[in-house]
C-alpha cells in the first residue's frame, strides 16, 4: 500500500489564456513505506509544483492526491491542513526557521498548533536535535547557527510532528559540497529512523544514487532514471 499515491496530476499555470504554462501532465508515482524517491529534473521542469501537490500546498487541475489510502480531494480547508500538519514534514532549499525563534522553539511551534503541550513539544524537540547533534545549541536563534546547522534545524521541524512522509526540495542545495554531504547522511538517518517515506529533489546525482530509486520529471511526466 502507497504512503503517497499521485495519479494523472496535471497542473497548468495562467490556465486557458494566451500565456498557459502547462507544467504537470500526468504525473504517476507511487512511494511505498520506508522508501527514499530521488526526484531529478531540469530547472523549469516542474519539481516544485509537483511537490507543492503532494504536499497540499496546492491543487491539481486534475489528478488525485492520496495520502495513506486516502483522497485528498474530497477533503475540506481543515481536514487539508490538518493531513498537511501532521502527515507530511518539508525541507526547503533555504531553511524558513522562524528568525526571532530559538532553535528549540522553532521545532516545538508546529507541535503547539497541532495541539501538544509545551512540555511533550520540548521534549520531542530536545529528542530530535539531539539526534542531529545540536543539543547545545537549543537556545541559539537561526543568525547565530551555521547554514548546515540551520537546515538541521529544520529537518527537526519538519519531523517534529511525527509526519509518515518527507518532502524536500534541494535541501542541500545551498551548501558547499562537503557540509551537503555529511547533512545528507544526517537526513538519511533521520528518515531511517522515523520510518518516513521520501522524496527528495535534488541536482545531485551522487547523493540520488545513494537513495532507494531515482525518477526524472521531463515533458511533465515521471520516468525512472536507469
Ligand atoms: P522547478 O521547481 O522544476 O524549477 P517550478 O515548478 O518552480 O519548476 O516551475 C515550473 C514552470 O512553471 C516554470 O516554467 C515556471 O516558470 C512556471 N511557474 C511556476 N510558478 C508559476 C506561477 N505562479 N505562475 C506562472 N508560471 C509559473
Ligand atoms: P520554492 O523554492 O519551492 O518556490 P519558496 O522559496 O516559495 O519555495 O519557499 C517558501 C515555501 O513555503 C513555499 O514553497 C511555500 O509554498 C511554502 N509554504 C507555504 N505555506 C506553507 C505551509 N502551510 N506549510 C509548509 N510550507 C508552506
Amino acid at each position: 500500500e502507497a504512503v503517497l499515491r499521485l495519479s494523472g496530476l496535471e497542473k497548468s499555470y495562467n490556465r486557458g489564456k494566451p500565456n498557459e504554462v502547462r507544467v504537470l501532465r500526468g504525473v504517476e508515482l507511487a512511494l511505498v513505506p520506508g522508501e527514499i524517491v530521488a526526484l531529478v529534473a531540469p530547472s523549469g521542469a516542474g519539481k516544485s509544483t509537483l511537490l507543492h501537490m503532494a504536499g497540499l500546498l496546492d491543487v491539481p487541475d486534475a489528478g488525485t492526491v492520496e495520502i495513506g489510502g486516502r483522497e485528498m480531494g474530497g477533503l475540506g480547508d481543515r481536514a487539508r491542513t490538518a493531513v498537511r500538519r501532521r502527515e507530511v514534514g518539508f525541507v526547503y532549499q533555504f531553511h524558513h526557521l522562524l528568525p526571532e525563534f530559538t532553535a528549540l522553539e522553532n521545532i516545538t511551534l508546529p507541535q503547539l498548533a497541532d495541539g501538544a503541550t509545551e512540555r511533550a513539544a520540548q521534549a520531542r524537540a530536545r529528542e530530535l536535535l539531539s539526534r542531529v547533534g545540536l543539543e547545545a545549541r537549543a537556545d541559539h536563534r537561526p543568525a547565530a547557527l551555521s547554514g548546515g546547522e540551520q537546515q538541521r534545524v529544520a529537518f527537526c521541524r519538519a519531523l517534529a510532528n511525527g509526519p509518515r512522509i518527507l518532502l524536500a526540495d534541494e535541501p542541500t542545495g545551498n551548501l558547499d559540497p562537503a557540509t551537503a554531504d555529511r547533512l545528507f547522511d544526517v537526513l538519511m538517518e533521520l528518515v531511517a529512523d522515523e520510518g518516513l517515506s521520501a522524496l527528495i529533489a535534488t541536482h545531485n546525482l551522487e547523493l540520488a544514487a545513494r537513495m532507494s530509486r531515482v525518477l526524472r520529471l521531463d515533458g511533465g511526466a515521471l520516468h525512472p532514471q536507469a
